[in-house]
C-alpha cells in the first residue's frame, strides 16, 4: 500500500525541527520521500498539517470505563470508595472493552504509541495488536491480589508475558512494578531481575504525591527514587510516572541513569496532588522527559494535545515566567524525546522512519489564520478532535475522522455493558 499527503505544512521534528511545505510519499511500512512528489499512489490525501504521530508514555487504557465515576473527590476517598471496589469486579470481558474504547479515543485524538500499565495485560495487549496501536503493555507487579490472578502467581505469569511478546512488531512487553508504597523491596529486587535477564522497560509511578514520599521514606528510609535506585532499577530502561515531588538531587540522579520521566499535568491537576514535576531543572540537566495521560479515571481523557497544552501552562504559571517551556520543547516530549527513549523508529518525519503519520485539519476554525509558527498552533489552538487521518505503520487507522474497518457502535454496546456490571 502506498500513501501520497499532497500539498501539506510537514512538521518533520526532524533534527532541525524543519517544518516543509510539500509532499509526503509512504510506502508498505515507512516513509519514503519528503518534497515535490509526482509519484501515483493508492491513497492520496491532500491540504493537511502533518506530524508525528503522539507518544503517550503513561496510561492504564481500561479506566476509561470509570471515566468520570467520582469526579472531585479527594484522592484517598476517591481510590478506596470508587476505584478499588469497581477494580476488583473487573473481569477480560471489561478489559476488552475498555481497551477497545481507549485505543478509539486515543488515536482519534492523535496518538500512535502508547505506554500503558494494568491488570490482564494480556488482553490489553492483544486488542492493542488486532488493532493496530504500537502498545509497551506493562504488566504490573504488587504486594497484594490483583482482579486477575493472587499476588505469588504475578512474577512467574509477568516472565511468561515478557515471553511471549517479546519481539512482537506493535506490543512491547513492559515490566510494571507499580509503585515503591506498593512493592516490597523484594518485588523490586524480581523486577529488576526480570528486567536484568530480558532486558526489558520497566515502568513504574514515582512520587506522584507528597504523602507517598513520605510514607516510603518512614517505611524505608529512604525516597521513592532512592528506593527505585537502590534495588537497580533506576537505568537507561525506566519510565517514571510522574516524579511530582523530586528534589534537584534526584533530579541529577534521573537524568545521570538516563531514565525517563512521564509527566502527567492534566491527572496530576485533577487530583491536586500539587506537585509540579520540574522540567526546567530536568531539561537543565539534559534528562529524558516525555508526556502522558494517565488514566481516563482522572484526567479524563487520553487527548494528548490537551495533554501538550497543560504542560506548557502549568510551568509557566507556576515560574512566573511564560518562556519556562516552549511550545517546541512541549511538542518534543510528545513525540521525539519518548521515541528516542523507546528507541522507536519513529516519533520524525523522515525518510527511512515508521510511517507513524498524523494529519490535521489545517481549515479548522481554531487553527485560523495560519501564521508561520505552526507548532504554536498545535500546542496551544488544536484539540485532538482536529485530527483527521491517523496511519500507524504504514496503514490508515482513520480517515476523514471514519475509522477503517471498525464496528464503533459495537464498541460502545460492550463498554455500556462492562459498565453496567463493574458500577452498580
Ligand atoms: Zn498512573
Amino acid at each position: 500500500m502506498s500513501i501520497l499527503i499532497k500539498n501539506s505544512k510537514i512538521v518533520t521534528q526532524n533534527k532541525n525541527r524543519e517544518v516543509v511545505e510539500g509532499d509526503l510519499y509512504i510506502e508498505g511500512q515507512e516513509i519514503i520521500e519528503i518534497g515535490r512528489i509526482s509519484t501515483e499512489a493508492d491513497f492520496v490525501i491532500r491540504d493537511k498539517i502533518v506530524m508525528p504521530g503522539l507518544i503517550n508514555m503513561h496510561t492504564h487504557l481500561p479506566m476509561v470505563l470509570l471515566r468520570g465515576y467520582g469526579d472531585d473527590l479527594p484522592l484517598e476517598e476517591w481510590l478506596t470508595n470508587r476505584i478499588w471496589p469497581a477494580e476488583a469486579k473487573l473481569k477480560k470481558s471489561h478489559i476488552s472493552a475498555g481497551t477497545k474504547l481507549a485505543l478509539l479515543e486515543m488515536s482519534a485524538t492523535g496518538t500512535t504509541t502508547c505506554n500503558d500499565m494494568y491488570f490482564f495485560e494480556d488482553v490489553i495487549a492483544n486488542e492493542a495488536k488486532k488493532f493496530g496501536m504500537r502498545c509497551y503493555a506493562g504488566f504490573s507487579l504488587l504486594d497484594f491480589d490483583t482482579p486477575e490472578m493472587k499476588k505469588e502467581e504475578l512474577l512467574p505469569e509477568c516472565e511468561k508475558f515478557i515471553r511471549r511478546w517479546k519481539g512482537d512488531e506493535f506490543i512491547t512487553p513492559v515490566i510494571a512494578p507499580h509503585a515503591t508504597y506498593t512493592c516490597s523491596p523484594e518485588t523490586l529486587d524480581k523486577a529488576r531481575e526480570l528486567q536484568k535477564k530480558y532486558d526489558a522497560f520497566v515502568h513504574i509511578h514515582c512520587s506522584e504525591t507528597r504523602k507517598e514520599v513520605y510514607d516510603v521514606l518512614e517505611k524505608y528510609g529512604k525516597r521513592p527514587p532512592e528506593q527505585i535506585k537502590e534495588y537497580g532499577l533506576l537505568n537507561k530502561k525506566t519510565i517514571l510516572a510522574h516524579c511530582g515531588w523530586i528534589t534537584k538531587q534526584e533530579v541529577k540522579e534521573i537524568a545521570l541513569a538516563g531514565a525517563c520521566v512521564a509527566h502527567n499535568p492534566v491527572s496530576n491537576m485533577k487530583l491536586a496532588t500539587g506537585g509540579y514535576t520540574p522540567l526546567p531543572e530536568l531539561f537543565d540537566a539534559d534528562a529524558c522527559v516525555s508526556l502522558g495521560t494517565d488514566g481516563a479515571a482522572s484526567n479524563n481523557k487520553l487527548d494528548m494535545f490537551e495533554t501538550m497544552k497543560f504542560a506548557a501552562l502549568i510551568h509557566k504559571h507556576h515560574r512566573w515566567n511564560p518562556s519556562i517551556v516552549t511550545a517546541q520543547e512541549t511538542l518534543d516530549m510528545a513525540t521525539i524525546n519518548a521515541a528516542k527513549f523507546l528507541g522507536l523508529n519513529a516519533g520524525s518525519i523522515e525518510e527511512g522512519k515508521k510511517a507513524d503519520v498524523i494529519t490535521l485539519d489545517a481549515r479548522a476554525v481554531n487553527l485560523m489564520p495560519s501564521h508561520n509558527n505552526i507548532i504554536s498552533h498545535i500546542v496551544y489552538a488544536a484539540s485532538g478532535f482536529n485530527v483527521d487521518n491517523v496511519i500507524i505503520n504504514g496503514k490508515v487507522i482513520m480517515n476523514d475522522r471514519k475509522f477503517i474497518g471498525i464496528d464503533v457502535e459495537n464498541v460502545y454496546k460492550e463498554v455500556e455493558k462492562a459498565k453496567n456490571e463493574l458500577i452498580d
